[in-house]
């Protein structure tokens, strides 16, 4: 017996009531026919009832997953039902996504491929388009959002990423030993908005809730100390570096201007990723550059050595010398005469015991986690340039981020 694509598709592809009829190749292209089995009653788009037949439309094309790079096509003539309770509608078949012109299956190929590879990969990849390979992601994410396991989670972190001008996001990440991945995310940087991923989490997995990693934005500390009531709020490592990192900035730009003011332009010219990164990251050329800097008596330099200075306080495995380390660079620093250093001293003295919760949950949780995860959540957004809609970045981030869960249906294709 010969195999046929008919045996194939009846394999991979069987909808109770449907036949396939005739299959043609014309002009490169896999044409299926296919028709309700006789007798049988289609189901309605309303209420899901089976109901009798009232009319048939035109022929409606269903793009299907490709067969030997050959694009294939579904080729059904609608049924319109007489249904009891809502009237005369079109009917929903089992293989059809809405009014999509793309069936189920082939949403599920493209928004699998669409893990790995940006959207606009996968549409020329698949000789799709951006707008089918989008309606794939976006179902993918509504099934899997739905189907989401929100059990055992005991540590979450909060960040903010900010996406647009004047735009922000913010996310909520599952940071437990297990499982991370992206469990929230919602526009803005509000108490509204933290309070309204509290509401969907729901109050009684708040307050299981045993560690809350954050940074230092007190909207959100405000509305943690209200839902979370259980857990430690954690201020996170990443977010005080970043801060210290935009306070020596801060120093350098200012005295860079009084240099140039001054008529040296050359001291700090090319200094700024020198002082960011760590040393041991630095490339030969600006191994030698950090030397020439810290021989000079800068003000930038004052700075940026009380950075690295803080970075032994992350050593203490005893919060209580830990403590004393952080008095006394909060003494240092206020003592520097260098107003951005103050501002960030200021900020850690009223925020100490948050930031010694650290050493509580240093052994617990993935606390590396938030900065890992923020990092890819920047690189979706920077492939998702010039399509970015808040709407498109939160489907693209729950699909790359989300570890969402998807139906047996989706491996059919795979
Ligand atoms: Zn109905």
């Amino acid at each position: 017996m010969q195999l046929t694509l008919k045996t194939i598709l009846n394999l991979k592809e069987h909808h109770a009531g449907f036949v396939y009829r005739h299959i043609r190749l014309v002009q490169h292209r896999i044409e299926i026919d296919v028709e309700p089995r006789v007798g049988s009653q289609g189901i309605c788009s309303g209420c899901g009832k089976k109901c009798p037949g009232y009319d048939r439309l035109p022929q409606r094309e269903f793009i299907h997953v490709p067969l030997w790079g050959l694009p294939v096509a579904l080729l059904y003539r609608m049924r319109r039902l007489q249904c009891v309770s809502c009237g005369v509608v079109v009917e929903s078949v089992p293989w059809g996504l809405g009014k999509s012109p793309i069936t189920q299956s082939y949403a599920w190929f493209l928004s699998e491929w669409a893990k790995g590879l940006s959207m606009k990969e996968v549409a020329r990849q698949f000789k799709s388009t951006w707008h089918h390979v989008f309606t794939a992601v976006a179902m993918a994410v509504d099934w899997g959002r739905e189907h989401l396991n929100l059990s055992g989670i005991k540590a979450i972190g909060v960040d903010e990423i900010h996406w647009a001008k004047n735009s922000f996001m913010t996310l909520v990440y599952q940071i437990d030993n297990h499982c991370k991945r992206l469990l929230w995310c919602g526009e803005k940087r509000t108490e509204k908005t933290i309070n309204t991923f509290f509401n969907w989490f729901g109050k009684e997995l708040s307050l299981l809730l045993q560690f809350v990693c954050s940074d230092m934005w007190k909207p959100y500390l405000k509305s943690i100390a209200i839902h979370a009531k259980n857990a430690l709020n954690i201020l996170d490592r990443f977010h005080i570096a970043q801060k210290l990192s935009q306070a020596v900035d801060k120093v350098r730009t200012q005295e860079t201007k009084l240099l140039i003011k001054k008529g040296n332009p050359v001291t700090l010219k090319h200094s700024r990723w020198v002082l960011l990164k760590n040393p041991q990251n630095l490339n030969p050329e600006q191994a030698i550059k950090l030397k020439e800097l810290l021989n000079c008596n800068l003000k930038t330099i004052r700075a940026y050595l009380l950075k690295e200075y803080f970075k032994q306080f992350w050593e203490y495995t005893s919060p209580t010398w830990a403590g004393k380390f952080l008095d006394n660079w909060c003494t240092q620093a206020m003592r520097s005469k260098l107003e951005p250093m103050k501002k960030v001293a200021k900020t850690i003295r009223s925020h100490k015991v948050l930031i010694l919760n650290w050493f509580e949950a240093k052994h617990q949780i993935s606390l590396g986690a938030v900065e890992g995860l923020n990092n890819k959540a920047k690189v979706v957004i920077k492939k998702s340039y010039g399509l970015k809609t808040s709407h498109i970045l939160k489907i693209s981030l729950y699909h790359k981020l989300g570890k969402l869960p998807v139906p047996i249906l989706a491996h059919k294709y795979f």
